[in-house]
């Protein structure tokens, strides 16, 4: 028996919470099982667990879309029992049963095998937002963006995306400029790797077609008129990879920056990332990310807290990153 988190909803779509206490027999399809041993909380699993947006898509569901565990069975050759393994994404803790749970049983494909250099409770202080942040870093190189050319903005710098973003891109060079709501954190940005810290409300006007060029490059977090305002005042041939909603779904603007200056905006979607592009992402995620600055940005918190966590992280109340201790 384990127990797991179970979100539910009612003939009137009202939804609601539980702990339960299931067994390995009410897990759904998949060919390996997994003992979990940690989680992390993502602003995603965050509008899961509050239902704030259509996350879940399957009722009931356990959420959590992230893990690092051990392998306790396997029907995939890829996976033994023993192996240290890592999933991020594929649809896990909004379709399929996911991480807030003892026991996981998943596809063979969606799992890696746990990187060398990073511990499972590393992998989830990084997690699904900041595999993402090293996404959005390898789409800016792939660009041919490079720290020499000028700086680069992030957005929701506070959040698990941005402050794994700014400790990246300041290890790799970049003057980072960090975009808050809070500048109340402008030491610990600081000392992630900031250069400067700009209010959010400087970026959250109406845009116009086309600001002062501040910055070659960009992570947008947020979205909305945070995004629309970056691409203004993006450099000609820059690029913002963007990755988030947090400040909404919505994004106004005119074509300027992209027929006048050459901007470019670089979609990233984390979940369906194949997994050469997902091996290749985690690889340059132990070689490039600092240790120290990973741990300072993390906290740690156990099962019991993972509902209230999650609803502190969509009113925007949680600095970095959160790591789950399940087992
Ligand atoms: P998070 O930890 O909650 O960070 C979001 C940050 O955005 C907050 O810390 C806050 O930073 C800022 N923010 C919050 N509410 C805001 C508002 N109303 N207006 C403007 N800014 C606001 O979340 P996360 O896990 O880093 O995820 C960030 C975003 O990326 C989310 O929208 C998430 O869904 C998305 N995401 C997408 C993918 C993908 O595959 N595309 C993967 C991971 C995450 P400040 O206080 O510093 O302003």
């Amino acid at each position: 028996q384990f127990k797991a988190i179970l979100v539910e909803r009612d003939a009137e779509k009202r939804q609601s919470l539980r702990v339960a206490d299931l067994t390995e027999a009410d897990l759904m399809e998949g060919d390996v099982v997994v003992r979990v041993a940690h989680s992390t909380v993502n602003y995603k699993d965050g509008l899961a667990i509050t239902g704030k947006l259509p996350v879940v898509r399957r009722w009931p569901m356990i959420p959590g879309i992230d893990l690092a565990g051990t392998v306790v069975s396997s029907q995939d050759p890829e996976f033994s029992p023993g192996d240290e393994v890592v999933l991020n994404g594929w649809g896990v803790g909004e379709v399929h049963y996911g991480a807030y749970a003892g026991l996981a049983r998943v596809k063979g494909d969606w799992l890696i095998h746990k990187p060398e250099g990073l511990s499972g409770a590393d992998c989830m202080a990084v997690g699904t937002a900041g595999y993402t942040a090293m996404l959005c870093v390898l789409a800016l190189e792939r660009h041919g963006l490079t720290p020499a050319m000028g700086p680069v903005v992030v957005s929701g710098a506070n959040g698990g995306v941005g402050t794994v973003a700014i400790t990246l891109l300041a290890r790799l060079g970049w003057h980072v400029i960090a975009v808050t709501g809070r500048t109340s954190e402008a030491e610990f940005l600081a000392s992630l790797g900031a250069a400067e810290v700009l209010d959010r409300a400087e970026l959250s006007g109406e845009p116009k077609l086309l600001g002062k060029e501040r910055w070659i490059a960009g992570v947008d977090t947020v979205g909305s008129k945070v995004l629309a305002n970056m691409l203004a005042m993006t450099t000609g041939e820059g690029a913002v990879a963007a990755c988030g909603n947090a400040m909404g779904m919505d994004l106004t603007t005119s074509v300027a920056p992209f027929i006048l200056r050459g901007v470019s905006l670089l979609g990233i979607n984390s979940v369906t990332v194949p997994r050469d592009r997902r091996v290749a992402a985690w690889a340059r995620l132990a070689a490039d990310l600092d240790r120290d600055k990973l741990a300072a940005l993390t906290t740690r918190i156990g099962f019991d807290e993972i509902v209230q966590t999650a609803t502190d992280i969509v009113e925007g109340k949680v600095r970095g990153r959160v790591v789950v201790d399940i087992g």
